[in-house]
């Protein structure tokens, strides 16, 4: 939380221009965020407007038209193609905040958000909130100790910079009118700061955080090789694979697959957990699927209490099992 207060109250404030920003990659978790985004610009009664940048972005920002913002703002550069959060994308979402007279700041809380926003924040002098899940009033919530406890944060600076937690929210739904598209001019600072290269895990299947079905496998799949069960049975879902981090900090599979409160925060539509126990850092990345389907072999393993489905088993006779039931249901 940055400390500069000012005087203004958040009434006065009531008129400004809601900001809300996204990178130029629009994943499922950008749609799931702009539900919350809605929400904002109407408990201020303020616009809703978005921002895209980037470098020959305008398919981005058009991919946006149907949301209902009342305008999509447009930033392009070619030293904007990559996120580097120091001057050039940090600066241009501050400059396009004041310009807007913006109450609210938010983006996604991916690994872009958590790096980009707390610089804005600072730029802005505005007060932070992070992981947001909703809102009481103008008061925003957000879970603490891995979601065993609600906090509830009031933020008295006249701008607020927010990250949401998009797991929290469902996709929003098109409106069925395009919003406009405003390309902004920003001059972009020389920086220091050089973007050099990403490296992604390539894979055939989806991102845990994009896939609508996703199944993990904990310290009970006992080694490595066994994870082959469980890309066994995400394929037929067309899936992503997950893991708990006892079997990341093994090393038996990279932490890019990691979920939970130190890893991938996911929802999909179902979920399945093989030889995981349930700790409440494994929960808070995972709680919010729609059906969680536990196997444990352990009766009394805390994943059974928010498990949709559960099944006390031997995981290296049950998973065969549905492997070979989805394949015959396949024919
Ligand atoms: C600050 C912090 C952050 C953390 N962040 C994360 C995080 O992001 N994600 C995360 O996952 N954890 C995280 N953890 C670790 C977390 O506390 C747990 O240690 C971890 O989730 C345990 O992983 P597990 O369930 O695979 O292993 P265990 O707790 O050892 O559970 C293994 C389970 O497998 C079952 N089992 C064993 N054999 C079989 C079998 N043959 N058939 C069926 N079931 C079987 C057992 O009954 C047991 O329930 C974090 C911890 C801390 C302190």
């Amino acid at each position: 939380m940055y400390l500069a207060y000012h005087e203004e109250t958040k009434d006065e404030a009531q008129h400004r221009i809601w900001t809300f920003y996204e990178a130029i990659n629009i994943k499922s978790a950008t749609l799931n965020s702009l539900t919350f985004a809605r929400q904002v610009s109407e408990t201020f009664g303020a616009k809703l407007c978005l921002l895209v940048i980037g470098n020959n972005a305008q398919s981005i920002a058009a991919s946006l038209q149907p949301y209902g913002a009342d305008t999509i703002y447009l930033v392009e550069d070619k030293n904007l193609e990559k996120c580097t959060a120091e001057k050039t994308w940090g600066h241009v979402i501050t400059e396009v905040a004041k310009q807007c007279d913006a109450v609210f700041v938010g983006m996604n809380s991916g690994t872009t958000g958590r790096n980009l926003m707390p610089r804005v924040a600072g730029k802005l002098r505005a007060g932070m909130v992070t992981d947001v899940i909703g809102m009481e009033g103008r008061d925003y919530i957000r879970e603490m100790w891995a979601g065993n406890v609600l906090a509830t944060l009031e933020v008295k600076t006249p701008i607020t910079v927010g990250t949401i937690q998009g797991t929290a929210f469902s996709k929003v739904e098109p409106i069925g009118t395009e919003s406009p598209i405003k390309q902004l001019e920003i001059s972009v600072p020389e920086t220091k700061t050089r973007f050099i290269e990403i490296r992604e895990t390539v894979s055939d299947r989806p991102d845990p955080t994009e896939a609508c079905v996703v199944v993990s496998g904990g310290r009970g799949m006992k080694g490595p090789e066994n994870f082959k069960l469980i890309e066994d049975l995400t394929d037929p879902f067309g899936g992503a694979v997950g893991a708990s981090r006892a079997a990341v900090d093994a090393g038996w599979i990279s932490n890019d697959f990691q979920v939970g409160q130190t890893g991938k925060m996911v929802a999909p539509d179902l979920y399945i957990a093989a030889g995981i126990s349930g700790a409440i850092q494994h929960l808070a990345g995972m709680k919010n699927s729609k059906v969680i389907v536990a196997i444990n072999k352990d009766e009394e393993a805390p994943i059974f209490q928010i498990a949709d489905y559960g099944l006390v088993a031997d995981l290296f006779k049950a998973v065969p099992e549905m492997i070979e039931t989805l394949e015959k249901e396949a024919l």
